[in-house]
């Protein structure tokens, strides 16, 4: 069942969703090449932990980490190790927080030094794709429209869409209803209505839309090993319009001119 959120809950999905901007924001402060991606996830998590926030993933179905970071072919769900990041690779961060009992869950594409110019096409376009999902999702339209949207501007550039996993809406829970695929047909889907919190979260391959799972049992990669980018909003549908609750200016303040 789908719950619809009240303003007053709205607003507690919002503030959610700004300490995961913030934290991402802290993030990108800190990586670089030569960082250990456990570095990264202990940062986030004391930096929830100081504003009274719980890592969300962290214990959720037993992930072990609060962040999941997935370098150039995982695609998400990567437990942060012992790996350093190097030049050239691409860094996929998702974070969950929950704040007062409701949860924002959203994730950002770094990055780092000299990426090669076809997987740093593959970082905008899935970038764009998110604000297209987003573009599309308006009140009495469908989850679909937004589906149609991603998949219609990934494919077209030439990219696999992933089927195996997908957004959903968000509250009280992590995850809850609706799924919100990146895939599918305009008109398709549970109609989008006020009081909605959604994750959209387009997962996009520079090769094959195929993917498996490492033996770890989370981190899940591209079957070409082709890299894969993966970007992440919450947005809510209050009084006919839809809100974007995350935002990545964290991100960029604390980019500039670095890594991007
Ligand atoms: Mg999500
Ligand atoms: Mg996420």
């Amino acid at each position: 069942m789908i719950y619809l959120k009240t303003r007053e809950e709205i607003e507690l999905c919002r503030e959610a969703a700004q300490m995961v901007s913030k934290t991402l924001g802290v993030i990108a402060g800190e990586i670089r090449e030569g960082i250990s991606l456990k570095h990264l996830d202990t940062r986030a998590e004391q930096f929830i932990r100081d504003n009274k926030g719980i890592p969300a993933f962290k214990g959720y179905s037993g992930f072990p980490a609060t962040l999941c970071i997935s370098v150039n072919e995982a695609v998400v769900h990567g437990i942060p190790n012992d790996y350093e990041i190097r030049d050239g690779d691409i860094v996929s961060v998702d974070c969950g927080v929950n704040l007062n009992g409701f949860h924002g869950d959203h994730a950002y594409t770094f990055r780092i030094g000299n990426v090669a110019p076809e997987v740093e096409k593959l970082v905008e376009v899935t970038l764009e794709c998110l604000n297209l999902g987003v573009e599309n999702c308006k009140a009495n339209g469908h989850i679909g429209d937004i589906s149609f949207a991603v998949q219609q501007h990934a494919e077209k550039n030439g990219y696999g869409v992933v089927r195996e996993l997908v957004g959903h809406g968000l509250g009280k829970n992590l995850h809850e209803k609706p799924d919100v695929p990146n895939y599918g047909s305009r008109g398709s889907g549970k109609k989008i209505k006020n009081g909605m919190v959604l994750a959209i979260e387009p997962m996009i391959n520079l090769g094959t839309k195929s993917v498996r799972t490492l033996p770890d049992n989370w981190t899940i990669i591209t079957a070409d090993k082709k890299p894969s980018a993966h970007f992440e909003h919450n947005v809510a549908v209050i009084d006919g319009k839809t809100e974007v609750l995350s935002t990545f200016d964290f991100v960029k303040a604390a980019l500039k001119n670095s890594v991007r």
